[in-house]
């Protein structure tokens, strides 16, 4: 079996290879290190191998892992990618540096307000539906404009991209033709937000296809710390 170290060494040689098959720099893909339901040890093992950037989807369970490496691991930089319901919100204003999930104003208003004064804006990330899949979250590509014009104003949050969770299917074209939309998308946004640096789409399956189409920043679980419990 493979270390954490050496599967995270694999990856960043995925991104790596991909970003040279598009004529890109590996440095403009970031990797975000995925620790859903992984314990401590293995967010330990990730930040010896260099890692700083971590994904996490239960407020709750974040919470308690960022307590847990708070004195010790000043230098993460926990991003908040699972659904986020208003009574969390307050919480995750303190503990969280970025949040790539925002898709209701009214939680944005809440997130801006209960941001401490004395850190930086929280980064986040609208999260579109890309997919048009009915039960799935985030806006419609159509709706992301009229959000980020109010995000945008928010005094306490910095609106820095996109964030996509595209569909699980096996056919590639109709993957690689949501995604370009969502790259155009994110290109219109750009040229009328300064701020805007973040594509975050792309996981442990499909990290190539997303960086071909643009991605900043994977977001790679599995293929780090190995499968989750279902
Ligand atoms: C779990 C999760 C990932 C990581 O998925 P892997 O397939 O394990 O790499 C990425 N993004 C989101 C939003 C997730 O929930």
């Amino acid at each position: 079996m493979k270390t954490i170290l050496q599967q995270l060494q694999q990856v960043h040689d995925r991104i790596a290879a991909a970003a040279h098959a598009c004529d890109r720099l590996p440095e403009q893909v970031h990797l975000l290190a995925v620790s859903k339901t992984k314990p401590i040890a293995a967010i330990e093992a990730a930040y010896q191998g260099g890692q700083r950037q971590f994904g996490e989807n239960y407020v709750q369970e974040a919470i308690e892992k960022i307590q847990a490496l708070s004195a010790t691991h000043l230098d993460i930089e926990w991003h908040l990618i699972g659904p986020l319901q208003s009574n969390k919100t307050k919480v995750v204003a303190e503990y969280f540096a970025w949040v790539q999930t925002l898709d209701r104003l009214k939680i944005a208003e809440r997130l801006s307000q209960q941001r401490p004064a004395h850190l930086a804006p929280l980064q986040v990330c609208l999260q579109v539906n890309i997919s048009r899949e009915a039960n799935k979250s985030g806006i419609l590509p159509e709706e992301v404009a009229a959000l980020a014009d109010k995000v945008a104003q928010l005094p306490q949050l910095n609106l820095r991209g996109l964030m996509a969770i595209p569909e699980a299917t096996e056919d590639t074209e109709k993957l690689k033709s949501q995604l370009l939309e969502l790259q155009q998308l994110f290109d219109r946004m750009a040229q009328i937000y300064s701020s805007l640096d973040t594509l975050s789409v792309g996981m442990s399956n499909d990290l190539e296809i997303a960086v071909a189409c643009g991605s900043t920043l994977v977001r790679v679980g599995t293929a780090i710390f190995g499968t989750r419990p279902t």
